[in-house]
């Protein structure tokens, strides 16, 4: 027994020490190419000056104003051949305009959203999938035809069905997400207001909606490469001994701390460390989207 726990302690000494060897005294993030496909809401790019402050990423914006699933399933060529490592994917707007040229039918959408995703991780990339924010329906009336979707409990209740169908398939393709729509929904009842003061013109957000926008694009790039401290594409014991070490104070994990901050409390501290520890063992599931 004795024995057993020294080889142990050899072990735990020998991956610190092959730790130290190869690592400076902070990590950095390796540089990774993130592509932006989708519609105006992503086009715009009031998005991503904030998120490349945060996260210090630069990102090439493929998304075209106006596009529909169909739009960008035709087009998607031009993404791929960007070759992103991650892939920001947001459609369901344009789709959901049932009384505009637009309108794409939801099984539809569900068809040119799966099409994108299961190219784009054959050709490597990881998908993020922007969920677009809720309509403010008021000035979504002004230019919309409201007595079409009336029927169907409203322009956002219609629009919600693409929403819960881009969820699907996020769960179906086990992808990372920025829930736009749970997201502003949940800031508009936490501050007891509606949507419409996230949004412009109750389809684009305006700088508060988009600073929104940004902060959640950023924690699914964290969640993307939760737990890998070292950014090598795996998590292994090699991380939990980084991030313990960080936690210790003997080592700093730098630009990578996001990644070891597993429970997303904006700290990374010992609670971190045995969720690495135990995503390691095999006994705790890293977690791809908030709970
Ligand atoms: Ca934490």
């Amino acid at each position: 027994m004795k024995r057993f726990r020294f080889s142990s302690l050899l072990l735990a000494l020998s991956v610190l020490f092959s730790v130290c060897a190869v690592c400076p005294s902070a990590l950095t993030s390796r540089d990774k190419k993130i592509v932006a496909f989708g519609d105006s809401i992503t086009a715009s790019g009031a998005w991503f000056s904030d998120a490349e402050k945060a996260f210090g990423i630069s990102v090439v914006n493929k998304a075209v104003g106006g596009w529909n699933s169909a739009d960008g399933r035709a087009a998607f060529a031009s993404a791929l051949a960007q070759k992103p490592d991650v892939l920001l994917l947001s459609f369901g707007m344009n789709d959901a305009a049932l009384d505009m040229a637009k309108y794409v039918p939801l099984e539809t959408y569900r068809a040119n959203l799966r099409d994108m995703i299961e190219r784009a991780t054959a050709a490597g990339a990881r998908v993020v999938l922007v969920i677009e924010n809720p309509i403010g329906e008021t000035d979504y009336y002004t230019r919309h035809d409201r007595a079409v979707f009336e029927p169907h409990g409203g322009a956002n209740a219609f629009y919600l069905q693409y929403v819960l169908a881009a969820r699907e398939l996020a769960a179906e393709y086990g992808l990372v997400t920025a829930d736009l729509y749970r997201i502003f929904t949940e800031t508009a009842e936490m501050t007891k207001g509606t949507v419409d003061g996230l949004l412009a013109d109750g389809v684009h957000p305006n700088a508060r909606g988009y600073a929104l926008y940004a902060s959640a694009l950023v924690d699914a790039l964290y969640r993307l490469d939760l737990g890998d401290a070292n950014g090598d594409g795996r998590v292994n014991a090699v991380d939990y001994m980084l991030v313990k070490r960080d936690v210790l104070g003997t080592f700093s994990l730098g630009e990578r701390t996001g990644y070891a901050d597993v429970n997303r409390d904006g700290a990374v501290n010992a609670v971190d460390y045995m969720l690495v520890k135990r995503a390691v063992l095999g006994t705790y599931a890293l977690p791809r989207n908030p709970a």
